[in-house]
């Protein structure tokens, strides 16, 4: 072969996208997860990918504080998303069916702070929000606050695909639902003990903190204590995949914050702050401190890092969250790009996460150092 042949040859398959972006290596305070691996047809041609990221909630996850039992429960519950979701792009079905299907089988999990299993309001309510968008058309559907949809993940996809809207809130979200023919449930539905607990130890908290005390810590730094407390937010569940029609589709679904008084929204509905998605670059789902991901518009923010900055999704990812961290708040994103390449970064000490790609493999993580 003469030179000029070599060279034909190395340009013409150097130019094919699929993995064009390998992830960064790991650094800062976030970790990542490796791409998803495309298969090779006969003719050594890469195949056109496709792929599913979930989380389950970033926050303090330590071993010693989990049972093998439990563990075995998330680690199965995850598993069994990552599936139904593969089961969709495999069959060439859309990216916006894998993630609402994944995100659905996580809010009917009490393990999750999502649908059943939602954290509780101060008043002892259960306020769900959720979203979830479209690349391919950059359609958009969230709601905030509703107390008796069980799936909001599904009540988002209807507001994005059934009404001119984007957003619905409260009673009229739920009365939006009851028109198209959704089944209400009882707030009772919604209750587990260990979120009842949370929100008992954390009540018990305040008070103390309202306590006279001579050294009284000031007022910021007693919220962002009370913030931080893992079980103050655990658990919001989000979806990201690419079909093998190359569309993208991104969804996250929450109870937010135990204690949240007010009417408090996070970012989980917020489209750019919780979730994003665009044919162009990538789909995103955020999890952490719900007021600093708004701040920092995180999934809007990696999407445009890979648009006007040729940044990977990697590192576009670990940048956002720097932008995070840097105001004090933690959390996790879980990505997929345009080309199947994938990102499950978090500057907690652990994420529920995991992703599948074309070779049907299931990888599941929980702790920071299974990376
Ligand atoms: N981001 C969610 C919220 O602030 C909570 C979480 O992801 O843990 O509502």
């Amino acid at each position: 072969m003469s030179v000029r042949l070599v060279l034909i040859f190395v340009l013409l398959f150097g130019m094919i996208p699929v993995n064009a972006q390998k992830p960064e290596g790991k650094g800062g305070s976030s970790q990542s997860g490796p791409a998803i691996k495309q298969p090779v047809g006969p003719n050594g041609v890469t195949i056109q990918p496709y792929g599913l990221v979930i989380h389950g909630g970033a926050g303090t996850i330590a071993r010693d504080k989990m049972t093998p039992e439990l563990e075995k429960e998330y680690r199965a519950k995850l598993e069994e998303a990552l599936k139904a979701g593969y089961k969709i792009l495999e069959s060439g079905g859309t990216s916006l069916n894998a993630v609402e299907v994944a995100i659905r089988i996580m809010e009917d999990s009490p393990l999750f702070n999502a649908g059943k299993g939602a954290v509780f309001t101060a008043e002892g309510t259960n306020e769900l929000d959720a979203s979830i968008m479209d690349g391919k058309t950059k359609m958009a559907g969230a709601v905030a606050g509703v107390k008796h949809i069980k799936n909001p993940i599904v009540l988002a996809r209807m507001v994005m695909e059934k009404s001119p809207h984007v957003m619905m809130t409260g009673d009229g979200a739920e009365s939006f639902a009851k028109q198209q023919g959704m089944t209400l449930v009882d707030q009772k539905y919604f209750f587990t003990e260990r979120r009842w607990n949370d929100l008992q130890r954390i009540k018990k908290e305040e008070e103390e903190k309202q306590k006279p005390k001579t050294d009284k810590p000031s007022k910021q730094s007693s919220e962002l204590r009370a913030r931080d407390l893992p079980e103050n937010r655990f658990g919001t569940v989000g979806a990201v995949a690419l079909d093998k029609n190359g569309d993208l589709a991104a969804g996250t679904s929450t109870g937010g914050k135990t204690n949240k008084k007010f009417g408090r929204v996070g970012d989980a509905p917020v489209i750019g702050a919780g979730t994003f998605a665009d044919n162009k670059t990538c789909a995103v789902s955020a999890t952490g401190d719900g007021e600093l991901f708004i701040r920092s518009v995180v999934a809007y923010d990696i999407s445009a890092m890979i648009e006007y900055q040729a940044r990977t999704l990697d590192n576009a990812a670990k940048v956002s969250l720097s932008k995070v961290k840097a105001l004090g708040g933690e959390g996790g994103v879980i990505g997929i790009d345009k080309f199947g390449n994938i990102t499950m970064s978090f500057n907690s000490d652990g994420m529920y996460r995991g992703f599948v790609g074309p070779d049907g493999k299931t990888t599941v993580k929980i702790f920071r150092d299974e990376d």
